[in-house]
């Protein structure tokens, strides 16, 4: 049985590297989506299981029916699901976003999450995991591209690629994951590394297979022995 070692930060920087090498989305990080947060918690809640054109396309119509988010929390859920439906699940993310919208109103008397900025990161992680729907990969996402926060958001494709690379453990949840990357990569690479993750996942080491012959990690990675061993 194989037993699992953490990778040490030299094998994790020197796959960072070629994967921006290869990828080069560091070129292209994420800055936040608007000045204010709470669009960013929206956009992250919409952009769940769907791709990102899906999303974009649910939040532009959210923001052209509605003017302000005050409207849309006194949108009935049916109302909006039908204004976000392009983005899919659209009656589960409705009541997400309109109990997100409730929480952030009754927590700060204003449809708007700028006080977050003064809080500490703990805090601001505190206050997410309270609100119903909204969960670690969410809180990641607006701690890290909207908030400016250390957070290494981990979805199904990170999630992937790095148990395959051995990084993670085959049983490891993304939430676990998540705090060995946050211990694994230097916060400056966060962004970019989780992007290159990201990329490398939809384009060579895919869900329905890994193209391990283009892949510039490969000789630091087990995969494909395994795969040979089965
Ligand atoms: S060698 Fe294969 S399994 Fe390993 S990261 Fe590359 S594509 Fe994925």
């Amino acid at each position: 049985m194989r037993v699992f070692t953490k990778p040490s930060m030299n094998l994790v920087k020197s796959c960072l590297d070629d994967l921006e090498k290869t990828w080069k989305q560091g070129e292209t990080v994420h800055g936040p989506y608007s000045d204010e947060p709470l669009d960013g918690l929206v956009l992250t809640i919409l952009s769940q299981n769907t791709n990102d054109r899906n999303r974009d396309r649910a939040f532009a119509a959210l923001k052209a029916h509605f003017n302000t988010w005050e409207e849309a929390a006194a949108a009935s859920a049916q109302e909006l699901s039908d204004v976000i439906r392009s983005g899919g699940l659209s009656n589960i993310k409705a009541r997400r976003i309109l109990e997100v919208l409730n929480r952030v109103h009754s927590h700060f008397g204003d449809f708007s999450l700028k006080t977050l900025r003064g809080w500490e990161t703990e805090d601001i992680r505190r206050f997410l995991e309270d609100t119903p729907g909204v969960g670690a990969k969410t809180i990641a996402c607006v701690l890290l591209f909207d908030l400016g926060r250390p957070a290494f958001p981990v979805d199904t494709h990170i999630a992937r690629v790095t148990r395959r690379l051995g990084w993670a453990e085959a049983s490891m949840a993304p939430e676990e994951i998540q705090i060995l990357m946050e211990e694994l990569v230097p916060p400056e690479r966060y962004n970019e590394a989780h992007l290159n993750l990201i990329t490398h996942g939809r384009r060579l080491c895919t869900s329905r297979k890994a193209f391990c012959v283009e892949c510039p990690l490969r000789d630091r990675c087990p995969y494909p022995e395994r795969e040979s061993e089965d």
